[in-house]
């Protein structure tokens, strides 16, 4: 497949990235140019189409839609499990703290009217006027407050910039820091729906799921299925990173083979982020979040990475295991003593100290011991880094080192580094 619409064109703000759609163009319908104001979204999207809660719900459960932040929790179910009156809350998630990805900030930037579209489409169905965005990246916030300001429906759309990084930017740590508290998750297993803002029910979900409830109501479910896999209908947004042969922010059909986005070759490829998954090959795998669900490899929040041939990727490995090291809240054990412990591991692996067992052995002492999916995240980062690095790992142990240098393909620390 190729790229049926250009690049948005003039220049960026920085963090925000080139996006392009490959074939049709939805969510990022009207960008070529640029951001969208209000007159261009209406004349693409129309005025936003409401629904109560159940024709919501039936909609949304008509096309599969799916959370796009990274649990792929299903969102109809979502929406039911809230109370419809004036005591919920609905949260725009668009901390997005993962410096690899990048499509949250730039859909906020280049469509914000679509992405307000959908939560107040949800507010309304919800029978709330309590609307919070949380966004992360300046140019986006600023994209956003514009568009808050073009239109009239939106005057009690509340915006908040939110820092706190990659764990803050969980949605409970989001929910306990609107709350008063401390941007970490809190210490047991809460679900929004139930204790969100405020102790109140919370609906709370990413910048791009809200914009694909909005398309869902102005497309119909059955349009908004006739592009995309059968099992998850429609198109999704991922950012391409590396070695690839379209880097940046793509809209694409799901359904479509990864060798598509990222090239057949053999060679180290990063499926999820940086709780993510590494295989050695695309091979037959489709962007299906279920299918790649069942296959080991769920898509979180749709960062696809090839590490150059020309970089030391162990050396990729341990420095963002370094980092989300440091990006930890500190306050469970496999986090506090586990995480640094792996990196430091990882290192020794590098220079040949350890072995891939020492490595393997730390990493599996991580998961289900923490109060949210951040250890159990990074563990799986490194871990299935492991086979898939095995020839490089082997040259590692033999000289101490690859004879590579560390290129940072992959970025860290730097949360809008470019692509
Ligand atoms: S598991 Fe780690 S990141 Fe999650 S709450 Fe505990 S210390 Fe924080």
């Amino acid at each position: 497949m190729t790229a049926t619409a250009e690049p948005t064109h003039g220049p960026l703000p920085a963090g925000i990235m080139p996006a392009t759609a490959w074939g049709t163009a939805r969510l990022l319908a009207g960008t070529t140019s640029g951001r969208v104001d209000l007159a261009r979204h209406r004349a693409l999207h129309g005025v936003p189409r409401r629904a109560d809660a159940h024709h919501l719900a039936a909609a949304l459960e008509a096309v599969g839609l799916l959370g796009r932040g990274g649990a792929a929790f299903p969102v109809a179910t979502k929406l039911r499990a809230m109370p419809v009156g004036r005591r919920g809350h609905v949260l725009v998630n668009g901390s997005e703290g993962e410096p690899a990805s990048h499509k949250d900030r730039t859909l906020m930037y280049l469509a914000p009217h679509l992405v307000l579209d959908g939560a107040l489409t949800v507010a309304h169905a919800l029978e709330t006027e309590r609307v919070t965005v949380v966004i992360e990246d300046p140019s986006a916030f600023s994209s956003m407050a514009a568009a808050v300001r073009e239109r009239t429906d939106a005057r009690r759309v509340r915006l908040v910039p939110h820092d706190h990084g990659y764990v803050g930017g969980e949605v409970r740590a989001v929910s306990r820091a609107l709350s008063g508290g401390p941007a970490v998750p809190p210490g047991r297993r809460v679900l929004p729906t139930e204790h969100g803002i405020g102790g109140q029910p919370t609906f709370a979900s990413n910048v791009e799921t809200f914009a694909h409830v909005a398309l869902v109501l102005a497309l119909g479910p059955e349009e908004y299925g006739t592009v995309g896999a059968s099992g998850e209908p429609g198109t999704t947004l991922l950012t391409l990173l590396g070695d690839v042969p379209h880097r940046g922010v793509v809209e694409v059909p799901t359904g479509l083979p990864l060798s598509a986005l990222v090239g057949p070759e053999p060679g180290p490829l990063l499926v999820g982020g940086y709780h993510g998954t590494w295989i050695d090959r695309p091979g037959e795998l489709t962007l299906d979040r279920p299918a790649l669900r069942a296959a080991g490899v769920p898509l979180n929040a749709g960062v696809l990475a090839r590490l150059p041939g020309g970089t030391c990727a162990l050396g990729e490995v341990a420095t963002v295991a370094g980092w989300l090291a440091s990006e930890s809240a500190g306050q469970c054990g496999p986090c506090f003593f586990g995480l640094p412990a792996l990196t430091d591991t990882l290192h020794r692996l590098a220079s040949g100290r350890a072995t891939t067992e020492e490595v393997r052995r730390r990493a599996g002492l991580l998961p289900g011991r923490g109060a949210c999916a951040h250890p159990d995240g990074a563990a799986r980062f490194v871990a299935t880094a492991l086979p898939v690095l095995e020839d490089e790992i082997a040259t590692h142990r033999t000289h101490g080192h690859c004879g590579r240098p560390l290129l940072g393909a992959l970025p860290a620390g730097i949360r809008r580094a470019a692509a």
